[in-house]
């Protein structure tokens, strides 16, 4: 018996990254590619190279970074945006362009401003310069589920024509129900016989929570790729979660007949990493990935577990990578010992960053009496965080009691210039990000402020997580420290570099 092989289009770094508050540099997305690369998806769509100078960098990264995997990026149907993605992802293994245009009538009426006749000659022209560029090009039907399905097939089958490899039926809007999306993606392999010689994709979202549940019935009406994300991050209500359509295949395969080339053991890791460097927690019942996801807590299903895993569980938790080694190091571990336990948990660092994060976590150390896991994750963040730094804190100051105004002062590098800036204003959190905010000559509103410690204890790390807004748009910064004073100063400057790298800030 031979199942037929499902493609597995991750979009953790494109739709994922469109999520509000999360601001990925390029080291930060390299670092999710190349562990995206180890979990076996078959696609990494790696962003849309036109929307900013920093997301185009960030896919060129990957592209020429990440092996054994089709590097795709994001195009609208301009020709700018085709050439543009193709000189993003050029230089990778495998390259793939994959543009969208919408067919539904309320976007082409209000969006577009367009007619039916002028998408469907958009679309055909976009496909054939993709082509004319790349090999392998996907089309999507940006609102497909709202569209005329006569309509959709019309563009449908202009878009195979014109070489596109694989065609993407986007639920965009969140609308569909399972038996509907099912008959839907079977009509339209009806009306467009062609559609059986390319890849059928489909990309749900899950404004109703059925993301997962209308990608699978996609499945069995004959898709074979599905779009999804990590942890299910995505716009809105987020993507279909990639570790629950991974893991609904697999447990019941022997009824469904699909199979995936994802290593399910790599889930949990992968899941973590882009937990922490997205800021997104993951809910802790969520499926597969929560925290709770395998742990019984009434006394029957424990007992009946402990006779027999079978009684309660569908799943092994090993079988996603859970309950492997918990690492604790200390302050006689060595480079040797601390490099393989940040590989053990995803990361994958370069000599440099080794040599740094080391430094680092002999500081910790002196200081802990064990350096855990959790400890680890969130210094090798720090250490890709760092690596993309404009603007670097160099000092700062700030002077406050009960019965005056605070004052702050900062020193901030950029260039190997030094920039100084202060304030005697608000609060002495506000008076420090103010004073921030005059040497850098920005002008941020703090939209978002998080303070948690890392580890338990009063020398914990303390990581905090501020969303700042800059020009009408929102930019995120973290940083960990020691010192919550430091650690905030930090993160405010994180967010105003991440605003510098989207050209609001210069
Ligand atoms: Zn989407």
């Amino acid at each position: 018996m031979n199942s037929e092989r499902i493609y597995i289009f991750d979009t953790t770094l494109r739709d994922g990254e469109q999520s509000p508050g999360i601001s990925l540099n390029s080291f930060e997305k390299l670092e999710i590619a190349e562990q995206l690369a180890r979990l076996g998806v078959d696609i990494i769509e790696a962003g849309f190279p036109v929307s900013s100078p920093g997301d185009f960098e960030g896919v060129q990264k990957i592209a020429s970074g990440a092996s054994g995997v089709t590097v795709c990026a994001l195009a609208r149907a301009i020709d700018n945006d085709v050439k543009t993605a193709w000189d993003a992802i050029k230089e990778a293994e495998r390259p793939r362009i994959h543009t969208f245009i919408s067919t539904s009538d309320v976007h082409l009426r209000h969006q577009l401003r367009k007619t039916r006749a002028e998408v469907l000659e958009i679309a055909k022209r976009m496909v054939a310069l993709a082509r004319s560029l790349c090999d392998d090009v996907e089309f999507s039907a940006m609102d497909a589920t709202r569209s005329d399905p006569g309509y959709l097939a019309s563009v449908l089958a202009a878009a195979v024509e014109e070489g596109a490899g694989t065609i993407n039926i986007p639920d965009t809007v969140g609308y569909a129900i399972p038996s509907e999306f099912g008959g839907f993606i079977r009509e339209q392999f009806k009306r467009v016989p062609a559609l059986k010689d390319v890849a059928v994709s489909v990309h749900c979202h899950n404004d109703l929570g059925l993301a997962v549940a209308n990608s699978l019935a996609a499945v069995e009406a004959g898709a074979t790729q599905i779009e999804c994300a990590i942890n299910g991050l995505g716009e809105r209500a987020g993507n279909a979660s990639l570790e629950e359509i991974v893991m609904i295949l697999q447990t019941r395969q022997a009824g469904l007949d699909r199979i995936t080339g994802i290593n399910t053991t790599e889930i949990t890791r992968t899941s973590r990493l882009v937990s922490q460097l997205t800021g997104y927690d993951v809910q802790p019942n969520k499926a597969i990935v929560g925290r709770n996801a395998f742990a019984h807590e009434s006394g029957i299903h424990q007992d009946g577990v402990l006779k027999e895993r079978t009684t309660y569980e569908i799943m092994n938790a090993a079988s996603v990578g859970r309950g492997q080694s918990d690492i604790v190091l200390g302050k006689h571990s060595g480079r040797h010992a601390l490099k393989s336990a940040m590989e053990e948990l995803g990361y994958k660092l370069s000599d440099d960053e080794l040599n740094q994060a080391f430094i680092d976590f002999k500081r910790i150390a002196d200081k802990k009496k064990k350096v855990t896991a959790v400890d680890l994750e969130h210094l090798a963040s720090e250490e890709l965080r760092e690596l993309s730094d404009i603007f670097e804190l160099k000092s700062y100051r700030v002077s406050a009691s009960s019965d005056s105004i605070p004052a702050s002062d900062v020193v901030i590098e950029k260039d190997g210039g030094r920039l100084t800036g202060r304030s005697e204003s608000g609060g002495s959190m506000e008076s420090i990000f103010k004073a921030i905010d005059n040497a850098v000559g920005a002008k941020g509103k703090l939209k978002d402020y998080q303070v948690r410690s890392v580890t338990e204890g009063k020398d914990s790390l303390g990581e905090v997580r501020v969303v700042v807004e800059v020009g009408g748009n929102a930019y995120a910064g973290t940083a960990l420290s020691i010192d919550v004073v430091e650690a905030s100063a930090k993160a405010y400057v994180r967010a105003l570099n991440n605003a510098y790298r989207a050209g609001v800030v210069n």
